[in-house]
């Protein structure tokens, strides 16, 4: 269907080439005025079709692309009423003017990145009215409004190759790069791009001379009729695993492209200087500061993404409180800062009793509840900035307790175990609810490194297991059982 719907579009297309073609052959005297004609339709029908995509499939690009193409016909409409009207013979400054400026909405599109937040945007959008101003000045030492003497159409030739060039390389380099939905816009401007240099380069080197009305009139309609066509046939698909990491290709373009609004500048700016030395220095500083605020705009971006990362890496995703990534932080920091004064650092492990029950009873989105109401209770009976409670994996937590003695640690362990309790959270044990088991070590215990220290508090745990769950447990030398007996508790509880 897709594939029929695009052959008759080419075939439409290629008829009206035929058509214009048609008017040439026969239309003897009249051909210049008919070939003005179709010179500004088919770029007025290119943006009707880009206007078409904005409002039908948004995808952004578009738009500038749309009017881009009416500045080209703007050109062409001037042109047409200089040469009928006003006798001009060779291109006067507004036409020359409207076919450079449409180029600036081009590179703005194809330069910068779509999903950038606004200030960068906006300076974009400002360096590219630069750019603008910049072509102006530029056109207005070459040509004037009664047209343009032969020995600065060289000049004006160069500065359309060269911006040709850059619209046409930026252009592939997009699309070779994009994997997302802007592919096909992508595919249509290298498409478009591509056409429009080889055509105006053609035009612009080897018929420079020629009158409108007669057959190289039919080359300048190749790139229009080429974008109607992509523009009404490229979709916006993603390429498949697009959404995996983008390639350090992709990555290179995404942060290269943007360097063309200014580097457009920076080179219409040394074309300038044998004309205006100083708008050619305004130029070049524009272009730089312009492009050095873009740089500390992103940088500020991207320091504030890096802190917000930072942040999001050290939480947990299901219940919100620290993740093991914090906790082994937080501990190899503790750890080095102990001193030799006994208790100074406790370590809990606290593991939810019978927890698989609860979610073969229940359901795993009914756990996952329970885990966070855990770690909720849990984080409440921490009350010390410099303590830390993480999740540890899967229905485990650890606490990192600084500046406490034995005693100290052992209670509020004790907390936590009421305090899980205390929830009354059904388990998925008949009558039972939610309890939890803690071990606890301190680091006096411990000579030697920090794994026999997590050692002594995972052994400390399962000794809780093992007594019977839902109790606190303090590592050897000094194991004892400071909770209620287990037998009773275990009974009721877990
Ligand atoms: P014990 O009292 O000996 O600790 O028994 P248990 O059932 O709690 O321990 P076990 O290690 O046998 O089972 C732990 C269960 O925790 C198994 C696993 O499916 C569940 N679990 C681990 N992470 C999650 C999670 O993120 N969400 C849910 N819902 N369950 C989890
Ligand atoms: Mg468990
Ligand atoms: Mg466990």
């Amino acid at each position: 269907m897709r594939h029929a719907s695009s052959t008759l579009t080419a075939a439409l297309l290629i008829l009206l080439l035929v058509a214009h073609a048609g008017t040439l052959a026969l239309a003897h005297d009249r051909a210049m005025e008919l070939s003005f004609a179709w010179l500004i339709l088919a770029p007025i029908a290119a943006a009707g079709t880009c206007f078409y995509r904005v409002v039908t499939r948004s995808a952004e690009g578009w738009l500038p692309m749309g009017a881009a193409m009416l500045c080209w016909a703007g050109g062409m409409a001037t042109t047409m009423v200089a040469t009928l009207f006003l006798e001009i013979t060779s291109e006067d400054r507004l036409s020359m003017l409207l076919y450079v400026l449409y180029g600036v909405p081009l590179i703005f599109a194809l330069a910068s990145p779509e999903d950038e937040r606004w200030p960068v945007r906006l300076l974009d959008a400002a360096l590219a009215a630069a750019l603008g101003y910049l072509f102006y000045e530029y056109v207005s030492h070459l040509s004037t409004m009664s047209g343009t003497q032969s020995k600065n159409l060289a000049a004006l030739q160069l500065m359309f190759d060269i911006e040709n060039g850059y619209i046409a390389v930026l252009a592939c380099l997009r699309y070779l790069a994009d994997r997302g939905p802007r592919r096909g816009f992508f595919l249509a401007a290298m498409g478009y791009a591509l056409a429009y240099m080889a055509c105006a380069a053609y035009i612009n080197h080897f018929e420079a001379a020629s009158q409108y009305g007669g057959w190289p009139d039919l080359v300048i309609d190749l790139p229009f009729l080429l974008l109607i066509w992509l523009a009404l046939t490229s979709q916006n698909a993603q390429v498949a695993g697009s959404a995996a990491r983008p390639r350090p290709f992709a990555r290179v373009v995404r942060v290269g492209s943007p360097l063309a609004i200014p580097l457009t500048l920076l080179t219409v700016a040394v074309l300038l200087a044998s004309f205006d030395t100083r708008m050619a220095i305004t130029g070049c500083i524009a272009a730089s500061v312009g492009y050095g605020l873009r740089t500390v705009l992103m940088q500020l971006q991207s320091f504030a993404e890096h802190d917000e990362l930072q942040e999001l890496s050290h939480v947990d995703a299901l219940t919100g409180i620290p993740n093991r990534r914090r906790f082994d932080e937080v501990l190899q920091r503790e750890w080095a800062r102990r001193d030799d004064r006994p208790g100074r650092l406790a370590l809990l492990m606290i593991d939810i009793d019978h927890f698989k029950e609860l979610n073969d009873r229940f359901g795993h989105s009914v756990g996952d509840e329970r885990l966070r109401s855990v770690a909720l209770a849990l984080a409440e009976c921490i009350r010390r900035e410099t303590d830390l409670i993480a999740r540890h994996g899967g229905e485990e937590f650890a606490a990192i307790l600084s500046d406490v003695d034995p005693q100290g640690a052992t209670a509020i362990a004790e907390r936590m175990r009421t305090s899980v309790e205390g929830l009354s959270l059904p388990s998925g044990r008949d009558l039972g609810v939610v309890t939890v088991s803690i071990g606890v070590a301190c680091a006096h215990f411990v000579d030697g490194d920090l794994r026999d220290f997590a050692a002594q508090a995972d052994a400390a745990l399962y000794d809780a297991k093992r007594n019977g769950r839902n109790q606190v447990v303090q590592s050897a030398p000094c194991l004892r059982v400071v909770s209620a007996a287990p037998s009773a508790r275990d009974g009721r509880a877990a």
